[in-house]
Formats: structure tokens, C-alpha cells, sequence
């Protein structure tokens, strides 16, 4: 959901000691079917990626930051245990899990990354057709 007031998406864990904002311009959400996504997620990791500058925060202090490559680290809340986001270091990226963002947030999944990866139990979700703003 925009806020009209911001003009930026809103979102939220679980239990609402993190709440963020983020420019409702962030890239579409991006579907990762990686080993590591799924061990984390317990399913395929869905995300907005976008400047970490841009993202405004409350509640950081409550994230709890892990290490997942030596590239990236990911954070989670460490009283609801919801998975915030991968921080891509070199980068200064952030990827924000699509599912704490306030719907609706009208997106599609534009992207899926790491198709070969996924396990058998699903099948890869459909990328929004050419064209469609997302
Ligand atoms: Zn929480
Ligand atoms: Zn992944």
C-alpha cells in the first residue's frame, strides 16, 4: 500500500517492532528459489530490492544479523523471528521480503532467480508477461 502522505510503500514484521517505508519506485518483486533462500524462508525468498538509503526504518536496533556468504548478511527480527531482509554488501542493496509490505502493494512477480534450485514441491510462480507496470 502507498501511503498517500509519503508516497512510499509501507511495511511491517510480524509483531510490529520493525516498521519500514520504502520508495514505491523499488524494483517489482523478484521470486529467489536458492538453497539458501529456502533454508532461511522455508520457501522461495520474494523481494523488492532497493537502495538501502532509500529505505526508511524503525526498530533496527531489534534486527539480528547473520552472515549467509561472505557477500551478503540478512537480517531478522529477534522478537518475532520475521525475515526482514538481505543486505547484498558490495552492492548497498537491500531486499526486502515482499510478504511484510502492506498490501495492496500492486506488484507481480517479475523475476524468478535460481529456478534450477527449487525443490520439487512447487512449481515456479509466473513472472508478470512483458510489459504490465509493475
Ligand atoms: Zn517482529
Ligand atoms: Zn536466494
Amino acid at each position: 500500500m502507498i501511503d498517500p502522505a509519503s508516497d512510499m510503500l509501507t511495511g511491517h514484521c510480524h509483531c510490529g517492532s520493525v516498521a519500514f517505508a520504502l520508495p514505491h519506485t523499488a524494483a517489482g518483486v523478484l521470486a529467489c528459489h536458492c538453497e539458501d533462500c529456502q533454508r532461511m524462508h522455508g520457501n522461495f525468498n520474494a523481494f523488492l530490492a532497493v537502495p538501502k538509503s532509500e529505505v526508511r526504518m524503525t526498530g533496527a536496533d531489534v534486527l539480528v544479523w547473520y552472515a549467509s556468504s561472505e557477500t551478503a548478511r540478512r537480517a531478522f527480527c529477534g522478537t518475532c523471528g520475521a525475515r526482514v531482509l538481505k543486505e547484498v554488501t558490495a552492492a548497498d542493496r537491500w531486499l526486502i521480503s515482499a510478504g511484510l509490505i502492506d498490501g495492496p502493494t500492486g506488484r507481480r512477480i517479475i523475476k524468478n532467480l535460481w529456478e534450477q534450485s527449487k525443490p520439487d514441491w512447487y512449481d515456479i510462480p509466473l513472472s508478470a508477461s512483458e510489459g504490465q507496470t509493475v
